[in-house]
């Protein structure tokens, strides 16, 4: 198991992975500036391919430097081990590393496993959580207290009190609750979910494999974590929002919300084609509930469909905006 050696570092408390903490995020629209302190230029150009991916769903962008910019937010050092600091910080003007990816210089990484180190730490620098501490985590206790004492192996020199390093690595490697979070239902193709054998996992006899891509899950969360921002005026009550079918084939998507107009809650079925945009609708409430599937049966949301499970929305970031809802395939 690899991954079992690649090392996770978090300063931090709470955020969420298909669960964030809203208090970790940068606010829409933000240009990230990225500093490489060190490493070699091959590593770094690889960085800023992979990591920019991110920015196709989410309303963030990056900036690079080599040399010190007047503020940055990430900073990379490619010594040590792999782990970042969790989503958004005031330490802008420090030259302390809040990013670190030693593994993508080793000879043994494949360029696969670099291309999900890499945004699965930008994933963590944005203020997602991993997806192991989902509250719906459905695998028991055993994989988190494995991570726990990984962790504390691994922290050992960084303090000096036994009893505070245990308690960090528990505190960070527990199971997120329901109100430290916003989240999705559990994902398990999530970037940033973890590759683990099936001896850690109760109730199941396969492993999981390790995502080197966004997933569909990702994506969806990302963008509406860091929205696109003031697509359509509207009164600060009402919220207008869409959908957005990024796939190649058709999706059958069930809506479930509260209609502004009638002033009812609402079920909606509907059709979207291919790159197909829905109507708009106008929700009185800020949740609003949907599922959906590709007419192939090869995509659904939430990621595994089962008794009638939704996906929720929450369309309070910018009551003045217009939120579109992308489904991507891939
Ligand atoms: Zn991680």
């Amino acid at each position: 198991m690899r991954y079992l050696t690649i090392f996770s570092l978090f300063i931090i408390q709470f955020a969420q992975a298909a669960v964030i903490a809203p208090d970790k995020r940068w606010p829409a629209g933000s240009q990230l500036n990225v500093w490489f302190l060190d490493g070699d230029k091959v590593w770094r150009s690889l960085v800023e391919r992979y990591a920019v991916e991110w920015s196709q769903y989410a309303n963030i962008s990056f900036r690079f430097y080599h040399q010190k910019p007047s503020i940055s937010h990430i900073r990379i050092s490619f010594k040590g081990y792999d782990g970042t600091q969790l989503g958004r910080h005031d330490a802008l003007t420090s030259d302390e590393p809040t990013m670190r990816l030693a593994s993508l210089a080793l000879p043994s990484t494949t360029m696969k496993q670099r291309q999900r180190i890499i945004l699965h730490e930008f994933g963590h620098a944005l203020g997602l959580e991993h997806e192991f501490r989902h509250p719906d985590w459905p695998y028991g206790e055993q994989w988190l207290r494995l991570q726990a004492e990984s962790c504390s192996q691994r922290l050992n020199s960084l303090f000096t009190s036994d009893t505070e390093l245990r308690q960090h690595c528990a505190q960070i490697n527990a199971r997120l609750t329901n109100n430290q979070v916003w989240q999705y239902p559990y994902d398990e193709e999530s970037i940033m979910n973890y590759p683990i054998d099936a001896q850690w996992l109760s109730n199941r006899s396969t492993p999981i494999k390790a995502s080197t891509s966004l997933s569909p899950g990702d994506k969806l969360a990302i963008s509406n974590w860091y929205p696109k921002q003031n697509l359509v005026e509207a009164s600060d009550t009402i919220l207008r929002f869409s959908f957005k079918n990024h796939c190649a084939h058709s999706l059958y998507l069930r809506l479930s919300y509260r209609d502004e107009q009638q002033q009812n809650h609402k079920q909606q079925l509907l059709i979207l084609k291919a790159l197909e945009r829905s109507t708009d609708y106008k929700s009185s409430q800020k949740e609003i509930r949907f599922n959906a599937q590709s007419n192939n049966g090869a995509f659904s949301w939430p990621a595994r469909l089962g008794n009638q499970q939704y996906v929720s929305l929450r369309l309070d970031q910018q009551a003045d905006s217009h939120t579109e809802i992308p489904l991507y395939c891939n």
